[in-house]
């Protein structure tokens, strides 16, 4: 089975480099033809989906998720249904349905439409495809990091650190899975949230899972209310700093990563970056830390430009 996804670049950072004396390096997963990391995750359910006799794909998500699924339906030849609350866009609809997924519009929050996404799936033949919550997700997000590890040992190097954004948790779990079949179980992960979004980090503070009320935060990829437990459960066998950024700090990363290295990012992706742009003193002891660089097609130049005005940056 030849995955949907491709092999990114890693890549130095020059200026946090020099910044920080440090050897900083991203995973640039932006790249990914679904403009972030989730085609490797959601692209391998997908597929070992539809080698199990799916028929259909039904993925409740208006974000990368959803985009990531219609791709994947896509290049597998499987009808593909995402379902999206009416707060969702109608250029989202339209991304979505250009690339040849079936789009329905139901219920006023996700919730709702989470709800009849499950309903569809009582169909035979038609499985659901969860954003974040399950192994076939986790399996596929760790190749990042056997593609990582792989890169870094041609370059004669290797990282002594691990930072990735933390929304319900599948690419953390993805990229914990990766780093204990690559001989990293020892290297530390910092799990990076945004202030209004943080249900990892009160998971952690509660030590069991905790539902947020709602999230407030311009982030809208890290919006999980609650993360999988498979998340909180990893907390416990790995050293994981949890650390949340402002908004305000997630967009001043963006801004500063779009003129350093020419390339737009997501808030979500903006917290990572966060972490060394805002020399957190939690990296303060590391010396090799690689940034997971999670992309995102909920940016443009348009966006920036109005969060740069909002946080008057
Ligand atoms: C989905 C997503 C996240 C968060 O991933 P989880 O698996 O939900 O933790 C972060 N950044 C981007 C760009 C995403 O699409």
């Amino acid at each position: 089975m030849t995955s949907l996804h491709i092999q990114t670049a890693l890549l130095a950072h020059p200026q946090l480099s020099v910044a920080l004396g440090k050897h900083v390096w991203l995973k640039m997963e932006n790249t990914q033809p679904s403009g972030s990391f989730k085609l490797r995750g959601i692209g391998l359910l997908c597929q070992r989906a539809v080698a199990n006799g799916a028929t259909r794909l039904v993925c409740p998500s208006g974000g990368n998720a959803g985009f990531a699924a219609a791709f994947a339906g896509a290049a597998s030849a499987v009808r593909t249904t995402v379902v999206v609350p009416e707060t969702t866009s109608a250029a989202v609809i339209q991304r979505i349905s250009d690339i040849g997924a079936e789009v329905i519009v139901h219920g006023s929050v996700w919730h709702d439409a989470n709800q009849y996404a499950l309903q569809l799936c009582q169909q035979t033949g038609v499985v659901y495809i969860p954003p974040f919550d399950h192994p076939d997700i986790w399996d596929g997000n760790a190749t990042l990091i056997d593609e990582a590890v792989a890169q870094a040992k041609a370059m004669n190097t290797d990282f002594d650190v691990v930072i990735c954004a933390v929304g319900g948790g599948g690419l953390m779990a993805g990229i914990l899975e990766g780093m204990h079949r690559n001989g990293m179980a020892d290297v530390p992960l910092i799990a990076v949230e945004t202030e209004g979004a943080a249900s990892l980090y009160a998971a952690i503070q509660a030590d069991e899972l905790v539902s947020l009320t709602a999230i407030q935060s311009i982030a809208t990829s890290l919006g999980a209310t609650r993360v999988a437990p498979a998340a909180l459960h990893w907390t416990r066998q790995h050293v994981v700093h949890s650390v949340k950024v402002t908004d305000r700090q997630a967009i001043a990363a963006c801004l500063s990563f779009a003129g350093d290295m020419r390339t737009l990012v997501e808030p979500a992706c903006g917290a990572a970056l966060a972490v060394a742009y805002q020399r957190l003193p939690v990296l303060e002891n590391f010396k090799r830390p690689l940034i997971v660089v999670c992309g995102g097609i909920g940016v443009s130049l348009q966006a920036l430009a109005g969060w740069k005005t909002q946080f008057s940056l």
